[in-house]
């Protein structure tokens, strides 16, 4: 694939909060969000279907939606969601709640639903070593994952760690949702968890034309005014490049601090999933590492550098 730049939104033109009760917050209900990823990651591995790499993508979501049922949201004592969300504190940080207690149960359900499914040898594998891995040592390699500290991480465990953070995540946020409307203002990491977003995505119906940052581990979605770099927040344009103009998804690119997010666009694909939708345009980001910009967005299923790890 080659990018060209395709648009240029100068500065003010939708780059405002909203002035109405457009929400700045959703989180999500994480039966719905797993089904409909999965459901989106198994039709883009059919449309690449020489990628075995997607086929585990989509294997990986489906073990997602299947073990669902086994994941305990935990209770929160809600004067701390409230304090933590009116300083804009994350309550579910990634640097300071982890369920450890509920560790093991997920990952085990995680690790039954993808050994009942016909897996790659070098994935039953891959998998294999990581239920050896003590649980101690599992919980080490969760806690560097949500720190980003991609060098204490065996490569390929990361999909099967960052789908079980996901898990614990997601279901936990819905129990967020009266407080959502405690959230004001901006922010470049999830109010509800303080992760990275994947990428952001423009919706459609109720809130037609408004951009959300999409969570990378709990899956919430906070609102970012357009033409802004969601990384460096430069009031500077920001240009936006795709294989065309008519691109669902395309890269927001920042001159300033040359980072990129992928930005994806459900008016032009109404089933786009921030997530699923991200892993299956590895050329678009290969792409704009060619054009010089750097990745901001993360995705829990591999670390920069890393992906197809666990093929064959
Ligand atoms: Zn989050
Ligand atoms: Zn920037």
């Amino acid at each position: 694939m080659s990018v060209k730049a395709v648009k240029l939104i100068q500065p003010g033109e939708i780059q405002g909060m909203p002035d109405d009760d457009t929400p700045l917050l959703v989180v999500v209900n994480a039966a719905e969000t797993f089904r409909a990823r999965a459901d989106r990651m198994h039709v883009l591995s059919a449309q690449q279907s020489d990628s075995p790499w997607l086929a585990f993508c989509a294997q990986l979501m489906q073990a997602q939606v299947d073990c669902l049922g086994s994941v305990t949201p935990q209770p929160l004592d809600e004067n701390v969601v409230r304090e933590s969300m009116i300083h804009k504190l994350p309550p579910l940080s990634i640097t300071t709640w982890l369920p450890e207690s509920q560790w093991s149960v997920v990952f085990n359900a995680l690790s039954e639903a993808l050994e009942a499914m016909p897996l790659a040898p070098g994935v039953r594998g891959a998998l294999e070593r990581l239920k050896q891995t003590a649980v101690a040592d599992q919980i080490r390699q969760a806690k560097a994952l949500l720190a980003a500290d991609d060098s204490a991480l065996p490569a390929d465990a990361v999909p099967f760690i960052g789908a079980a953070l996901q898990l614990l995540w997601a279901s936990q946020s819905k129990t967020l949702s009266a407080f959502v409307e405690l959230h004001k203002g901006e922010s470049g990491l999830c109010p509800v968890c303080g992760s990275h977003p994947v990428a952001s995505v423009v919706r459609v119906g109720e809130r037609d034309l408004h951009r959300y940052l999409i969570c990378s581990l709990c899956a919430s979605e906070w609102y970012a005014p357009r033409a802004r770099c969601t990384n460096c927040e430069t009031p500077k344009e920001v240009s936006m490049l795709g294989d065309t103009r008519d691109s669902a998804l395309q890269g927001e690119c920042c001159e300033v601090c040359r980072g990129y997010l992928k930005i994806m666009f459900q008016a032009k694909e109404p089933l786009i999933d921030a997530v699923a939708d991200d892993l299956a345009s590895i050329s678009l980001d290969l792409a704009l590492s060619a054009e010089g910009f750097s990745r901001t967005g993360r995705n829990l299923f591999f670390t920069v550098g890393q992906a197809d790890t666990t093929q064959t």
